[in-house]
């Protein structure tokens, strides 16, 4: 009988300093899991600058277990974690970042949640954000506060991209094929069963993160308006807001005219209207631009990644 296999797929962004460690690790679990499931180690090397690259090839020269895709470029953890759906072989998937974030010790029950044929997904959840910074907590918190509201999609308070699926699940990702990926809301999108397993927060093994202040904000933008159009509603609602105010303000003005006479007077109040409702109306724009970048964006099909030298499984012979 042919052996179920689990993809791992980890996508990694300058990681020379600790993939020698996640390997360590993981080969650990997969010794544990070894009698229930075969195990592919899938890497996407998000066109690291450093030594991440030739790690991964001296790995794979060792071990018939450990593949990768090597980007031409930066792309991104999201276009990473596509590449990496798409190119594993396994019945399931898991994805994982390299820095041990997100320890593999979690995926023996992970699996055993799928196995049970009661879920389709296993998620894991940070129910605390230890040792993180103060400001970068702060922000998070809002802006899943803030998609939720704006979006009506549910992700998960502390939801992380540490996720084991089925090969079905794996598919319905695949069938998005947006070029702005926003993984998270994807698999909310998607649907399933989930399982969501609550961790405590690890700091990062060896290495810096990969996401600066503004790398995080536009994560976020893309977010919102990835799932959700009710940003481009305001202006409408705006626009009314101002007729119907415009409209009182006239009645106002002809009624002091006419009973008080007219002097020239409420410069201030002019300015301060003019330059509010200026302000907004570029604000308005700016939404509208942002959707339509994106729009631009996608209609151009442009792929999700390149990849510039790959090792994979043989699907055929699975
Ligand atoms: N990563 C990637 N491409 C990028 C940025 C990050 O593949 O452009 C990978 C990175 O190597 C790591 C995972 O995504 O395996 C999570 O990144 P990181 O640990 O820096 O993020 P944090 O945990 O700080 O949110
Ligand atoms: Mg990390």
């Amino acid at each position: 009988m042919k052996r179920e296999c689990l993809s791992v797929i980890v996508p990694c962004y300058n990681e020379e300093e600790v993939l020698p460690a996640f390997y360590k690790e993981i080969s650990r679990v997969r010794a544990l899991m070894a009698e229930q499931v075969d195990m592919e180690l899938l890497f996407i090397d998000d066109g690291s600058k450093d030594r991440t690259l030739a790690i991964l090839k001296e790995m794979a020269e060792q071990d018939v277990d450990v593949h990768y895709v090597s980007f031409s470029r930066n792309f991104g953890k999201e276009a990473g974690i596509y590449a990496g759906l798409q190119n594993c072989v396994g019945d399931y998937a898991v994805v994982m970042d390299a820095d041990l974030q997100h320890p593999p010790k979690y995926l023996p029950e992970m699996y055993e949640s799928l196995k049970s044929g009661e879920y389709d997904c296993a998620a894991m959840r940070r129910v605390d954000r230890k040792g993180e910074g103060r400001i970068r907590s702060f922000f998070s918190e809002c802006f899943y506060k803030l998609n939720r509201k704006i979006t009506g999609i549910d992700i998960v308070q502390g939801a992380t991209d540490y996720r084991m699926m089925t090969r079905q699940v794996v598919d319905a990702v695949l069938s998005m094929s947006e070029y702005n990926r926003f993984t998270k809301g994807i698999f909310a999108w998607v649907g399933f069963r989930t399982r969501w397993i609550g961790y405590h927060n690890v700091q990062r093994t060896a290495g810096m993160t990969k996401y600066t202040f503004g790398s995080l904000g536009r994560y976020a933008l893309n977010g919102i308006t990835a799932f959700s159009t009710v940003p481009l509603a305001l202006s409408s609602f705006f626009g009314f807001f101002f007729c119907i105010l415009a409209f009182v303000m006239m009645l106002v003005v002809l009624v002091k005219t006419l009973v008080w006479g007219d002097p020239v007077a409420g410069f201030p109040t002019l300015i301060t209207v003019i330059l509010f409702i200026g302000g907004l109306q570029l604000l308005m724009i700016g939404i509208l631009g942002q959707y339509f970048s994106r729009a631009y964006m996608e209609i151009k099909h442009r792929p999700i990644y390149i990849a510039r030298e790959q090792k994979l499984a043989d699907k055929e012979a699975r």
